[in-house]
């Protein structure tokens, strides 16, 4: 590509919106464009850096003997009431009607959409093990859309999905699948750590996120040196807020035995050694209730119903048996339980329940007829941290690390949580009708863009990993009106394409300066610089990750390259 028809609108300055740097350079490289918050074009650099991505993850996901299809991004509401996440996937969600007033979402995810495919086409144990996936744009009306393609509201995603006839088949495609992730991410060049996840949403058991390390990430990770120990410290907590100061009372008093401000409550947690305990916090006026909810794996059903009853209180929201019918029968509910489980118990209970009563362990300092989305509304905060560094490993006592990772990749064993609530079968060798166990499987594909970018710059612009840059090389002709400069510039230009080189010639009118400042930024990794002594049929060669410089002749250059 000649870059002067290239689209490749670069900026000299940050835009004032981007607080970090894969945001910053990745506008300033002209790659992304901004359409609305969390809404972003891909222009051409950016797209074929996209599309580089996208070829990696699909040569892992079919080594593994994953079929690729295209889902539709409009999904029906009636799929997400069979599996009760109409309700429980939250304001994430998109939805919309169409002329005849039916209702749709645009798909966060497609648990519902895959299983409701499978199920009528997919008959036998035969056909099984199978695992599908597709890479397409997905919606998710973040709360706080940031950090450009780290937390958009359209984005692309690979979403993978495996069925089996049990749990040990299961478990077969989802360890091939995590192989799939430590390829595609090992291929990527991302410095990354598996850690043990939260299953959130997508329900299940056991998920594990790869979590490409960096300080801007929004991931807190607990590690181990000493075994492998990783675990995401989902430390962001339910906030439930209400809006309208006025209505609000002064809800001070936390409602437990023994914990009655904030600091009794990290500090009980400290003493507790229930690290990775997770707290549900009603928050009114800025004060908040809390309610704990252990994620520690000695939580059990008893102790789960305790924290629920503290929860009852402050809301008198459900009595026992409402609350253990939710918390079993729905969540399938037996060992430890993350924040999200949490979060939809919550969800459940107060968003089904009207005009409940809202307030503080005193008299007097109750709300009546509070109902949840008109008065209140769920939001995450992340301001309460559980774990420490220093704390003990609950694997081996060793001392704990925390870091900060972002999230490019996460796996769940889901079971048959869809197959059930969707009633999608097949006839086992003995003619037994059995459910389908399944498993689900994302990568963040315009995330790992960002990710990469955090893990590859430098004051000057991006620094693009050969695999995922958007040309391999670029030549730069410093002063295009001399003749020899471009003859020489063009040729090395046409020899390189021929040979299967994707190669950029910049031979634009500007100045050497501008020239060389946007080679830096746009971190193309091979350049080819072609000045004075192209007389002499020399030019030099560098490597953007380098700062060394070689004069070469213009032949020998095919052999740094190739
Ligand atoms: P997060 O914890 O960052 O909100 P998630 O756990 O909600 O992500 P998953 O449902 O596990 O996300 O989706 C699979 C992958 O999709 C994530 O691992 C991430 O790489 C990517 N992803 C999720 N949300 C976004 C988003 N808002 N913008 C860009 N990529 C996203
Ligand atoms: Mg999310
Ligand atoms: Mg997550
Ligand atoms: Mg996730």
């Amino acid at each position: 590509m000649k870059m002067s028809n290239l689209y490749m609108p670069t900026l000299r300055q940050d835009p004032a919106e981007a607080e970090i740097p894969s945001h910053q350079l990745l506008l300033r490289a002209g790659m992304i464009r901004k359409l609305v918050s969390g809404v972003y074009s891909y222009l051409p650099l950016g797209y074929r850096t996209i599309r580089k991505i996208e070829n990696i993850v699909r040569e892992e996901m079919d080594n593994k003997g994953a079929q690729e299809l295209l889902m539709s991004a409009i999904q029906p509401k009636e799929l997400w009431e069979k599996s009760g996440r109409w309700d429980n996937f939250g304001p994430e969600m998109f939805k919309l009607r169409d002329r005849s007033e039916r209702e749709f979402c645009l798909g966060p995810t497609h648990e519902e959409y895959f299983t409701n495919l499978i199920k009528d086409e997919v008959n036998s144990y035969k056909q099984l093990p199978l695992i599908i996936y597709q890479i397409q744009t997905k919606y998710r009306d973040e709360k706080r859309p940031r950090f450009g393609l780290i937390r958009a509201r359209e984005f692309i995603m690979k979403d993978a999905y495996s069925f089996d006839v049990d749990e040990d088949g299961m478990k077969l495609s989802y360890q091939k699948m995590w192989d799939a992730y430590d390829a595609i991410f090992t291929r990527l060049k991302l410095n990354y750590k598996v850690v043990q996840g939260d299953t959130g949403a997508m329900g299940g058991k056991i998920s594990h996120e790869f979590m490409a390390m960096s300080e801007v990430g929004e991931g807190r990770i607990a590690y181990c040196k000493a075994c492998d120990y990783a675990a995401t410290d989902e430390k962001a907590d339910v906030v439930i807020n209400i809006e309208d100061d006025e209505k609000l009372l002064d809800i001070e008093k936390i409602y437990t035995p023994e914990i009655k401000t904030i600091e009794d409550l990290t500090n009980f947690l400290k003493i507790d050694k229930r690290k990775f305990g997770k707290a549900i916090i009603f928050k009114a006026a800025g004060k908040p209730i809390v309610v704990l909810i252990p994620g520690d794996r000695e939580l059990n059903e008893t102790k789960l119903i305790n924290y629920l009853k503290i929860a009852e209180h402050e809301l008198e929201m459900a009595d026992e048996d409402t609350i253990r019918k939710i918390t079993m029968a729905d969540k399938g509910f037996t060992g430890p339980i993350g924040l999200k489980d949490a979060r939809l118990i919550v969800d459940k209970t107060i968003t089904k329940i009207r005009n409940i009563v809202v307030g503080a362990n005193e008299t007097n300092y109750h709300l009546k007829n509070v109902n949840y989305g008109r008065d209140f509304q769920a939001e995450v905060v992340d301001d309460l941290l559980l774990v420490e560094e220093g704390d003990t490993c609950p694997n081996c006592g060793s001392k704990l690390y925390i870091d900060r990772g972002i999230e490019v990749g996460n796996i769940f064993q889901l079971g048959t949580k869809y197959s059930k609530s969707l009633n999608a079968t097949f006839l086992d060798e003995n003619g037994k009708e059995r459910e389908f166990v399944m498993g689900s499987y994302g990568v963040g594909v315009s995330r790992s863009v960002a990710a990469i970018v955090e893990q590859y710059h430098d004051e000057k612009g991006i620094i693009w990993p050969f695999v995922v840059a958007p040309y391999h090389v670029i030549i730069t002709v410093v002063n295009t009106k001399k003749e020899e400069q471009i003859a020489l510039g063009e040729r090395l230009y046409n020899e390189l394409k021929n040979k299967g080189i994707e190669v950029l010639l910049d031979d634009r009118n500007e100045s050497a300066g501008v020239k060389f400042n946007d080679r830096d930024l746009i971190g193309i990794p091979a350049r080819i610089t072609v000045g004075k002594l192209a007389s002499d049929g020399i030019v030099e060669f560098s490597l953007r990750k380098s700062s060394e410089k070689e004069e070469l002749k213009a032949e020998d250059v095919y052999d740094r390259i190739l």
